[in-house]
């Protein structure tokens, strides 16, 4: 398949030829009769979202605004009430959220899975099955989430096994003071099981201020131990926007040094971890939705477009270089942060890539436009929000 008559992020005319999934060639002229013309839109790689919790989408069903709160604890019991009421099977639920996802241009998504002792790994064998029916058009990775503690509540830990046993790929952890109160023991714990499958992690932590900064050394500490530099992902971490300048210089290094991802959702009501000074100090920064209209709260609608334009709006950015940084956030950052090997836009990466109705990379971003064709693996899935 050869698209032709795009345009790279300089405004130049690109065309991209793609032979077994992948891309065979890409320059700014290719011999051959296109297959598809790209209308002089502006090629980008396919958006990865790196933390989604579709396990817990409400997508599709009645409107239901957020009745939780304020607490954490009361978002988590009530989330439990209103899953345990659904009579809409999880994969359908889950299976609408793809399908929008897929049509706002994200070809590979890394979703948590609750695991809790009241559901069992009822979510993992829903997630796993989904998995199967949208493997040629999504790649999905799965990390094993205590939503409702760990420690605080036996049995987690041997469910958390058990998923893993099953197919998930990374163990997650939740606040390991605030939420069980025993910042080391969840550590050790996760850690331990982490070494014992080959796995990375994938750690919620909200703590802010000094508490927050205390867990991302000792996170840092366990990573040096087991040897998992470039395994693990930190997702939130909200205390890094709170801490003094000289201590995140120290902490940034280490994170760096130990290849440690940081993951945000660009909350407007919080700080985020800075994302300009860590991106200079060598961290992968990326951005992901976190929950999308669950009942947790309405909001959020599965565009990485708009994700990344949330991380702009947070900083007031104008420049085209922050444009471009914001966008990194939800491609290759978000690629490089879950180990998603062959992405990009090079000859042999997979060619999963988008033609937006845009001048720039920066004008995609501000007006976000709906009209976006989506290719996955060579082949043309979705057009303009609709799939095809
Ligand atoms: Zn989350």
């Amino acid at each position: 398949m050869l698209y032709s008559n795009l345009r790279d992020a300089k405004g130049q005319p690109i065309a991209i030829r793609c032979d077994g999934g992948r891309i065979a060639e890409i320059g700014p002229a290719l011999s051959g009769t296109p297959d598809v013309d790209g209308g002089g839109r502006l090629l980008m790689p396919a958006f990865v979202e790196p933390h989604v919790h579709l396990d817990k989408t409400l997508y599709g069903q009645p409107w239901m605004a957020s009745t939780a709160g304020p607490a954490l604890r009361d978002y988590i019991d009530n989330e439990r009430r209103v899953l345990a009421a659904q009579t809409t099977p999880i994969s359908v639920r889950a299976g609408r959220l793809l399908e929008r996802m897929l049509c706002y241009g994200t070809t590979a998504i890394r979703s948590h899975v609750d695991v809790a002792p009241d559901i069992g790994v009822t979510h993992v064998e829903a997630m796993l099955e989904l998995r199967e029916i949208w493997a040629d058009r999504i790649d999905m990775q799965f990390v094993a989430f205590p939503q409702t503690g760990l420690l605080c509540r036996p049995g987690t830990a041997d469910l958390m096994r058990q998923a893993m046993q099953m197919g998930v790929e990374t163990v997650g952890g939740l606040d390991p003071a605030w939420i069980d109160g025993d910042p080391d023991g969840q550590l050790r714990l996760i850690f331990g099981m982490a070494e014992d499958f080959g796995a990375g992690l994938d750690i919620h932590l909200h703590d802010k201020g000094e508490l927050g900064a205390w867990q991302i050394d000792r996170i840092a500490d366990y990573t040096e131990g087991a040897g998992l530099q470039g395994r693990v992902m930190i997702s939130h971490a909200y205390c890094l926007g709170m801490i003094p300048e000289r201590q995140l210089e120290r902490i940034g290094r280490r994170l760096a040094d130990l290849r440690i991802s940081l993951m945000t959702s660009a909350p407007a009501e919080t700080s985020i971890p800075p994302v300009e000074p860590l991106t200079a100090m060598g961290v992968t920064v990326c951005c992901g939705s976190d929950g999308i209209r669950d009942s947790w709260s309405p909001l959020g609608n599965g565009d990485m477009l708009e994700r990344a334009f949330f991380v702009a709006y947070k900083y007031d950015w104008g420049r085209d270089a922050e444009f471009e940084l914001a966008l990194n956030c939800a491609t290759h950052n978000a690629a490089r942060a879950i180990g998603l090997a062959g992405y990009g836009l090079a000859p042999g990466d997979r060619a999963d890539f988008l033609m937006v109705d845009a001048e720039t990379p920066g004008d995609a971003l501000c007006r976000r436009p709906l009209a976006r064709r989506v290719v996955r693996a060579g082949r043309l899935v979705a057009e303009d929000g609709r799939l095809l």
